[in-house]
């Protein structure tokens, strides 16, 4: 098994885990962006977005429903909170297992592209 976060769902290698169930694991991110800043993933390997099928859809939803209830745990489901998964090379994913990032903790900026980028694409 070459993939690393397939390895963290083994407990192969260390990670400060959250939150687990039956289908997903949440676990804090190595180089936070936020003051809270959990990957959840699913403990079945899905590789992005794209390789998802209609056999999937409790498992995406459980992602959320994670989120939602660690959010809830630390205390800033209320003052609000952003949950993104990025796809590929555009999207910026580096780690081909897919993940909700969950951060939370200060408030966000919107758009999430720099000026540069837009300008580029207009
Ligand atoms: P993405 O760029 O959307 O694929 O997100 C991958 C995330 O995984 C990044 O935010 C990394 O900081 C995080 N990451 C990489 N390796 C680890 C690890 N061993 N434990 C926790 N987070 C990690
Ligand atoms: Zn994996």
């Amino acid at each position: 098994m070459s993939c690393l976060f397939c390895k963290i769902v083994a407990k192969e290698i260390p990670a400060d885990i959250l939150y687990e169930d039956d289908t997903v694991v949440a676990f804090r991110d190595l180089n936070p962006q936020a003051p809270n800043h959990l990957l959840v993933i699913p403990k079945q390997h899905i590789a992005t977005i794209n390789e998802l099928t209609d056999a999937d859809t409790a498992t995406v939803g459980r992602l959320s429903l994670a989120a939602a209830t660690i959010a809830k745990q630390l205390g800033f489901a209320d003052s609000g909170y952003r949950t993104v998964m990025n796809c590929n090379q555009d999207g910026g994913q580096t780690v081909y297992h897919l993940h909700l990032h969950l951060l939370g903790g200060k408030a966000m900026g919107w758009p999430p592209y720099s000026a540069t980028l837009k300008t580029a694409i207009n």
